[in-house]
């Protein structure tokens, strides 16, 4: 479909008229510069994350109202969505419960009555009067005897000049409505008219694409759908091409003006490590060793991502790699991001290393003070060939004059300023990334530029079956069984509780499917999801009912075993201590909440049994787990759920249905949501804002084949044809000082 182009200013490309220049610096003006801002909007702004001229004009509409398919009360079908205009015939105030306020309308058309209800909404008093006409949007529900929307998108009519039959919602808060923050768009858009492309004009005739004025306007204004579309389609792959240049521009700093090693890859060390596994490598690990250990041994910066799901044995591949740096008289750091997970390398690695004559030493938040001065001043010294630690590696008096390579375990746990600090202790050290994200490998690919990736695909055990049930509360007896069972063949058992972190208030709207906050996304069903345990931060509510549960359990139901507890509050002493014992089987049932989500590597645990499953994103049950079925014993996952919502339950059969990670991914889009792939703080991640990487693979294909083109005949952007595009990756990524592990 063609892009409108309206104006003649919109057409040509290079040659900037003073205009069209101005409305291109003002992108990067405060948002205040834009009329209609005031001191108390930019302030409401900024807390939405809208600081300059781009930010309100990257203030995508969430969704939009079409209200040009209007039906009435009458006409409306129970269960789908659909836009009703009316008169409101009352309007009250309701508090079911002491800090939950909920607004009632009573909207009338020729054909009928629909309730209107919005919670969390009390402003709506003042914006909406009996016998305004309104607009809302919504899904039809019935209940005691009428049609009802429960916080539908509403809009009063009337009061401004017609916007168009389609109104875009854009994000709002409390101080900007979405009617304002309309207005303030419509202005930023008028003061930036004529804002240059940056986009080559090949690049733009090549997928037809609307010029970035009018794919700016129709994003936030379409005249009909098709148009919004065939902006967001130009807007995202501006926003890829721009992400995989700056990418690309990135890892050719890194190696540029470096001595990259070359690793030595037969030498003793590795060969003695080798030699002392107890057991072969599959044949997957087997190639994705070789993989890495060819990557470490040419003469370039090694930029290699191993990908595995949960359970299939990444850490020994990784130990490989780690040798190798030794034999090759280099340093090495091991990265993991928990203070459990480091020990766990370090014991389970340690045995190897020893065997095979590597020294190391473990630093975590935790160790004492007197040990880490010895360890920090062995690996300064070069005496220490492999660090194993948490963030505290990261301190800035933790070196290695020798790094040449560092390992970081579970990639996307950690920020890319994080995973940047590491890599820059040394002069040009390899990289190696672990991840049990399921990412396809052209994504992977597109999105991390010049990366080298391994595969493992399956479990080293498969032949030990693990089997996912979904189980109601008032049926767990049958998880019981089956964990008493497990005891009694001197197996062990995790019972996992949920980790809410939210205060129970928050717990109450979540609770009330009200979802006031969730407005939009009407595809996605909503599912609360657990907050991941990182530190201490949890409220004290977990903390009870996860020591309630150890209780009950201890009491009641395993009364002849040892049952522990495990939560991230605890201090790392004692959790530690658990660990150590649940691992030398003293434990017989470990009550832990998220904690142990990652890595945690006990191969006698044969069953588990999660509390309150639907709480939990459905990656998160399949990290969970991947705890249980790590050895050559058959497991057993039971996930408990106290829910009626079908939506919730048939999320959780997903679970049921496959046990492997990937597949998983296609059942749940949350599973493969950029944040998850980029890493939770990637750089750049935040400069995708239309992109959906499950959706729009075809365009990240595309906008990757073309920044390497670019990169060929101008890796530095300096051809005039480049320049407005170095102007906008520069500006888009100033704050974007580190370097990308891609
Ligand atoms: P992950 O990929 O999730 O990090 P781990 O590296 O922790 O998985 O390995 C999971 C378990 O499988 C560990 O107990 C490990 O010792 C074991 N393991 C790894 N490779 C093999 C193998 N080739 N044969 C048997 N067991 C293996
Ligand atoms: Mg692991």
């Amino acid at each position: 479909m063609s892009a409108k182009t309206n104006t003649s200013k919109e057409k040509g490309g290079a040659s900037a008229s003073p205009d069209r220049l101005a409305a291109t610096l003002l992108l990067d003006a405060p948002a205040s510069r834009v009329r209609g801002v005031s001191p108390a909007r930019a302030g409401a702004l900024e807390k939405l994350g809208v600081r300059t001229v781009r930010d309100l004009l990257t203030h995508y509409p969430r969704r939009y109202v079409d209200l040009s398919s209007v039906c009435t009360v009458a006409e409306a079908r129970i269960g789908s969505a659909c836009t009703i205009q009316g008169t409101v015939h009352e309007i009250k105030l309701k508090r079911p419960r002491p800090k939950l306020t909920l607004v009632e309308i009573a909207l009338v058309d020729q054909t009928g009555l629909l309730v209107v209800t919005a919670f969390r909404q009390p402003w709506l008093m003042d914006t909406v009067r009996a016998g305004a006409q309104v607009a809302v949007a919504g899904k039809v529900e019935f209940s005691y005897g009428f049609k009802r929307m429960t916080n539908p998108y509403l809009e009063v009519l009337g009061d401004e000049p017609a916007t168009g039959m389609i109104i875009p919602v854009h994000p709002a808060c409390e101080k900007v409505s979405a009617a304002w923050m309309r207005r303030l768009v419509g202005n930023a858009l008028e003061a930036t008219c004529g804002v240059l492309d940056p986009l080559p004009l090949d690049l733009r005739a090549k997928y037809r694409l609307m010029s970035r004025g009018c794919a700016l306007r129709a994003i936030h204004f379409p005249q009909a759908m098709p148009e919004a579309h065939e902006a967001r389609r130009r807007l995202a792959y501006e926003e890829l091409l721009m992400l995989e240049l700056f990418l690309m521009q990135q890892s050719a700093e890194r190696s540029r003006d470096v001595e990259p090693v070359a690793h030595v890859t037969d030498g003793p060390r590795l060969r003695a490590l080798a030699a002392s596994l107890p057991f072969a490598l599959t044949d997957e690990q087997a190639s994705a060793r070789d993989e890495i250990l060819g990557a470490m041994a040419a003469p370039r910066v090694a930029n290699h991502m191993l990908l595995g799901d949960v359970g299939t044995g990444k850490t020994v591949v990784a130990a490989h790699a780690l040798a190798a740096a030794a034999d090759t008289g280099g340093q090495a750091f091991l990265m993991a991001p928990t203070e459990v997970l480091a020990r766990q390398h370090a014991k389970s690695l340690g045995a190897l290393f020893d065997a095979a004559g590597v020294t190391y030493a473990l630093l975590t938040g935790s160790t004492s003070a007197a040990e880490r001065a010895d360890a920090v001043a062995r690996s300064a010294a070069g005496e220490i060939d492999v660090l194993i630690g948490t963030h505290a590696l990261l301190e800035d008096d933790v070196v290695a004059p020798r790094l040449t390579l560092a390992v970081v375990d579970e990639q996307q746990r950690f920020g890319v300023d994080q995973r940047a600090k590491l890599l820059s202790k040394g002069a040009a050290p390899d990289a190696l990334f672990l991840t049990a994200t399921p990412i396809p490998r052209t994504l992977a690919l597109a999105l991390f530029g010049s990366l080298t990736l391994s595969y493992i695909k399956h479990r080293p055990h498969d032949a030990a079956r693990r089997t996912t049930c979904v189980v109601a509360k008032s049926e767990r007896g049958r998880a019981y069984d089956a964990a008493a069972a497990a005891l009694a063949r001197g197996e062990q058992v995790y019972v996992v509780c949920p980790l809410i972190g939210k205060s129970s208030e928050e717990r109450d709207e979540l609770a009330g499917k009200g979802a006031a906050a969730r407005e939009g996304d009407a595809e996605e069903a909503f599912h609360p999801t657990v907050a991941i345990e990182d530190d201490a931060d949890m409220a004290d509510d977990d903390v009870t009912a996860a020591t309630q549960e150890a209780a009950f359990l201890s009491a009641k139901v395993f009364p002849d075993h040892e049952v522990a507890l495990l939560h991230g509050g605890m201090p790392a002493a004692e959790k530690q201590a658990v660990m150590d014992r649940f691992r030398a089987g003293e434990i017989g049932v470990l009550v832990a909440t998220t904690v142990i989500e990652v890595g945690v590597d006990v191969p006698r645990a044969t069953v588990m049994i999660v509390e309150d499953a639907d709480r939990f994103g459905l990656s998160q049950l399949h990290q969970l787990r991947g705890r249980v079925g790590r050895g050559s014993l058959p497991a057993q996952v039971f996930l408990v759920s106290a829910s009626k919502q079908e939506a919730a339950l048939a999320r959780l059969r997903a679970m049921e249905t496959t046990d492997d990670g990937y597949e998983l991914a296609a059942f749940d889009l949350s599973l493969r949501r950029e944040g998850d792939i980029l890493g939770n703080r990637q750089s750049g991640a935040s400069a995708l804002k239309l992109v959906n990487v499950v959706r729009d693979q075809g365009i990240i294909e595309a906008a990757n084949a073309d920044a390497r083109a670019i990169m060929e005949v101008d890796p530095l952007l300096e051809e005039p044809d480049h320049a407005a595009l170095a102007r906008e990756m520069r500006a888009l990524f100033a704050q974007e000082r580190a370097v990308v592990g891609g």
